[in-house]
């Protein structure tokens, strides 16, 4: 009777044990890992650039976007540069190997830090892929992809504004703003498949002031921590 009642009881204590490592595995994760790593994802002009700035200043995160890399490489004349300007002036995607390598490099630069905010990565299946076995091989994840939801009109309207006072070369002009719209939708879009998988896909209504967008990705990202 004794010998059973032990066997029940260290039974009861192992069943505990595995529940409780199974909770931390997959419910709790950024319990044991506290980084925020969040891919800010959306079609050109749906503010993911005016939200990250926000949002780094927040959560104190590290800022990643690949078209300001690209773009400080084509201020610089860099052969990287010059290469990416002629395919950013079209509205095209620069190749995959060559982000995923811009990537790569900032992830190694930056060690220390609370938590990155992917801003125009990743663009596609394969980034989004590599961006995994980049942040696995360090221990690290992406807590989730927060997709920005705008209209297509309201798209344009934004990028036609920018392009009056940014001076990119890319927001100048119709059928190239069109254009990097219609990449978006062809090879872009599909990567929120990929996250929605794992869990890790949260929509966010893009449309309104700023300020109100932005306290919708504050909440979103309230209620991931309060699970
Ligand atoms: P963005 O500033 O994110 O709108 O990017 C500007 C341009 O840079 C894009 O239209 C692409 O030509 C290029 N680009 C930026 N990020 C990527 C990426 N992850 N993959 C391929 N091309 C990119």
């Amino acid at each position: 009777m004794i010998i059973e009642t032990r066997w029940i009881i260290s039974t009861i204590r192992m069943l505990l044990g595995r529940y409780y490592n199974w909770k931390l595995l997959i419910h709790d994760n950024h319990k044991i890992n506290p980084m925020l790593n969040i891919v800010l994802f959306g079609p050109p002009g749906a503010g993911k650039g005016t939200q990250s700035e926000k949002l780094i200043e927040k959560y104190s995160l590290k800022h990643l976007s690949t078209g300001d890399i690209l773009r400080a490489a084509i201020q610089k004349q860099t052969p990287l540069g010059l290469e990416a300007k002629r395919i950013i002036d079209k509205g095209e995607l620069v190749p995959d190997e060559t982000v995923i390598g811009l990537i790569a490099k900032e992830l190694d630069a930056n060690k220390n830090v609370k938590g990155f905010i992917f801003d125009g990565f990743p663009r596609t299946t394969l980034q989004a892929q590599k961006l995994d076995e980049m942040l696995t091989s360090k221990g690290i994840a992406i807590t989730m992809m927060m997709a920005l939801v705008v209209d297509h009109q309201e798209l344009v309207k934004r990028l036609l504004n920018r392009g009056l006072i940014s001076a990119r070369s890319d927001d100048q002009n119709v059928d190239i703003i069109e254009n990097r719209i219609k990449v978006y939708n062809d090879y872009t879009k599909v990567v929120a498949d990929y996250y929605k998988e794992q869990n890790k896909y949260k929509a966010v209504d893009g449309m309104g002031e700023i300020d109100e967008i932005f306290e919708r990705l504050c909440t979103t990202i309230k209620e991931y921590q309060k699970d």
